[in-house]
């Protein structure tokens, strides 16, 4: 029965069922961690023969090159051709670099901030204040990010279709401080939302008051799927080519969640002119890519089926944590009416929505118990979730047995501090 209807007695059990639920997981000594998507120890076996390649007297790339020397900026063709197949960006327009798109997301804002891009009229340093839009609840680390250069941030809301059109064209067509926003375009972390061609098609051509407005496209999710409706990465450059910005969109993927996180391939895509920004700037910071990296992964992948190939193994193994996440909280949750959550069809994350002002408590609450949490807010922008109502769930990592008694503890956990909060 929905919380919202019962009267102080039935709650006052509730109350006092949860609390003898949660003194109950007190005493078992658990010690699990859902807070940060990182692949699972199976997970990172699935590329196994990483290790072994591309292998003694094996250092030639398809022209000839001698990986294992300096050289070629733009990172080893083959590999680009893979990529440019997956995320649907133009080989020439596409570079295969270091082992963090995180990485390559700091180093663009460093240059933009340092010289700006080809048409701003000084570098986003020398503005008296530069803003970012960021559809929350999102990645983390977009934000801390911008937060760590002083970049000003106005969340968005983000909804299953891509941010909220209503509000960005507004914002992004009258302040001319605006000059980026993030996007994750492809099961977003935490929500699973999936932008759509039409959504995509008006983040294109909406009209921007900064010239130099930028769309940090994140797509570090592309070929993430949990579920037999694989989307496809959209041709966004043609996209905003028709949308009448062809240097709107920088697209950013890594293979972290494909191979192995950290000792994977990062990816850097746009327009030529945008392309030819960033070779401007990196071609001081870098002699070259890590070409062996890139090799071992042409040789592990061969093609782009052996990445989708690769991806429904990585399917078969989170899959069923994602279904136990779901089920615990249908059960466990659902004849309370307390919660809301989303079931993503791709991705690494599920988003919880809780009563307002009881996310942080939450928290504490697991972790009182000995389950960790990624802490509320974190989601947001400064950390700050203005309803205290989100918290992300990361379940890849923990065996299923683990996800499910993770699941357990939260479930308690929301419901006692619902409780709790209708008693206050
Ligand atoms: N973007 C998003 C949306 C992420 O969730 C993550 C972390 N997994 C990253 C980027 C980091 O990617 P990388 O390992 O390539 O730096």
């Amino acid at each position: 029965m929905s919380i919202d209807t019962l009267d102080r007695e039935s709650l006052g059990s509730l109350l006092s069922t949860q609390r003898a639920a949660y003194e109950d997981l007190r005493s078992r000594g658990l010690a699990l961690d859902i807070t940060r998507g990182k692949p699972s120890p199976a997970q990172l076996d699935l590329s196994r023969e990483l290790l072994s390649l591309p292998g003694d007297g094996d250092y030639r790339s398809a022209d000839g090159t001698d990986t294992r020397n300096y050289g070629g900026l733009e990172g080893l063709v083959e590999l680009r051709e893979i990529f440019s197949e997956l995320l649907g960006v133009p080989v020439a327009q596409l570079l295969a670099q270091g082992n963090s798109s995180l990485t390559l997301m700091h180093d663009t804002l460093v240059w933009a901030l340092l010289h700006g891009f080809p048409e701003s009229s000084r570098p986003w340093a020398a503005e008296e204040t530069v803003r970012f839009l960021c559809p929350v609840p999102g990645y983390d680390r977009h934000f801390t990010l911008l937060e760590s250069f002083g970049i000003e941030m106005i969340p968005v809301d983000m909804r299953e279709d891509g941010p909220d059109l209503d509000q960005v064209a507004g914002l992004v067509a009258t302040d001319p401080t605006i000059k980026g926003m993030w996007l994750v375009p492809t099961y977003a972390n935490p929500t699973g939302g999936v932008t759509s061609p039409e959504v995509a098609a008006r983040l294109m051509a909406m009209p921007a008051a900064a010239p130099d407005f930028r769309l940090f496209w994140d797509n570090a999710y592309a070929v993430h799927h949990l579920s037999d409706e694989e989307s496809a990465a959209s041709d966004v450059l043609s996209v905003a080519a028709a949308g009448g910005h062809p240097d709107r969109v920088l697209i950013f993927a890594s293979t972290s969640k494909i191979t192995y996180a950290g000792a994977g391939v990062a990816f850097f895509g746009s327009s030529p002119a945008n392309v030819a920004w960033f070779k401007s700037h990196l071609k001081f910071a870098s002699i070259g890519p890590d070409k062996v990296n890139q090799l071992r992964h042409v040789r592990l992948f061969r093609d782009a089926d052996g990445v989708r190939a690769l991806m429904r193994r990585h399917r078969d193994l989170l899959a069923p944590k994602f279904d136990v996440v779901d089920e615990v909280l249908r059960d466990r949750l659902g004849p309370h009416d307390v919660a809301t959550w989303t079931r993503p069809t791709g991705g690494y994350f599920v988003s919880l929505d809780v009563v307002d002002g009881t996310a942080a408590r939450v928290v504490e609450l697991a972790k009182g118990v000995g389950v960790s949490l990624t802490p509320a807010g974190a989601s947001f922008p400064y950390g700050k979730d203005p309803r205290d109502r989100n918290i992300r769930i990361a379940p890849s990592f923990p065996s299923v047995d683990d996800v499910r008694a993770a699941m357990e503890v939260l479930a308690t956990c929301v419901l006692l501090a619902a409780a709790e909060k209708a008693l206050a």
